[in-house]
């Protein structure tokens, strides 16, 4: 399993799906610093539109959100390394 399947399998897990392709992307995700930040970054999202449920943030908003982030070229390296 490739990061990026990993990664479209979490999104159906976070929308409350299981999906036959979950249960390996834990796994892949166990093993994959990369993935394992990306689904922190995904939880904490979810969790941030629920504490602004009362705004009645439209269906979909999430997955918008995540395209536009996963457009964007990470300039900084994902682990920082202290001298
Ligand atoms: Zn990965």
């Amino acid at each position: 399993m490739t990061c990026e399947e990993a990664r479209a399998s979490m999104h159906f897990h976070l929308d409350g799906d299981e999906h036959l392709h979950v249960e390996r992307a834990r796994v892949h995700t166990a093993g994959c610093m990369h993935c394992e930040r990306h689904v922190r970054a995904l939880i904490e999202v979810e969790q941030e539109l629920k504490r602004l449920k009362r705004y009645a943030a439209p269906s979909g908003l999430t997955e918008r959100i995540l395209q536009s982030v996963q457009g964007i070229p990470q300039k900084r390296p994902l682990a920082r390394v202290t001298m």
